[in-house]
């Protein structure tokens, strides 16, 4: 968490504390520069001009370079002068995990049936939902 905040605050601030969003032409995110002049986007709050590798730490930008390094020869259309990067996502899963038996009901809290993202089972809209049928399914079929 600490780790996400980190990079948040740099975001924020990196953004110029006014929620606009740091992005970088994807271009010169690969060649290390600030891009002039932003691409062309949707973002209704704003965008603002940054170098994105100020905001991640190393390991995460060299990662990012080597991959679309990695993919600009095979997939031109996508590593090329139209690409924007936005700022990081930083939202992750739940932390911790509200303990359940395997018929998902809480181990200590009776007719409690900790479920999806926030109770520590899933991350994403479709394990989400499926986890919300098992649990459903599993209930029916005891009562
Ligand atoms: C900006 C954003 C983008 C995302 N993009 C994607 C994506 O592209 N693909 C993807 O797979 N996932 C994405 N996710 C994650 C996905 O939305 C969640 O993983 C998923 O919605 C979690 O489902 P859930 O049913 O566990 O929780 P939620 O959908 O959060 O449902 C919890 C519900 O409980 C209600 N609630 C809370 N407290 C109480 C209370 N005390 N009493 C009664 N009701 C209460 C809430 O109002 C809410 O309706 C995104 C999430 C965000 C925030």
């Amino acid at each position: 968490m600490e780790f996400q905040k980190e990079i948040e605050a740099k975001a924020y601030n990196a953004g110029g504390g006014s929620f606009e969003v740091p992005a970088q032409n994807l271009i010169d995110f690969l060649e290390g520069k600030i891009s002039a002049t932003l691409n062309k986007n949707s973002c209704k709050i704003g965008t603002k001009s940054v170098n994105l590798a100020d905001i991640f730490p190393k390991f995460i930008s060299e990662t990012l370079l080597a991959a679309f390094n990695e993919w600009k020869p095979e997939y031109p259309s996508y590593v090329s002068k139209a690409g924007l990067l936005l700022a990081p996502e930083t939202r992750t899963s739940c932390a911790v995990r509200i303990k359940r038996t395997e018929a998902y009901e809480s181990v200590n809290i009776k007719g409690l049936f900790p479920i999806g993202e926030g109770a520590g089972y899933t991350g994403g809209i479709t394990s989400s939902a499926a986890d919300g049928i098992k649990a459903v399914r599993s209930t029916n079929s005891k009562l």
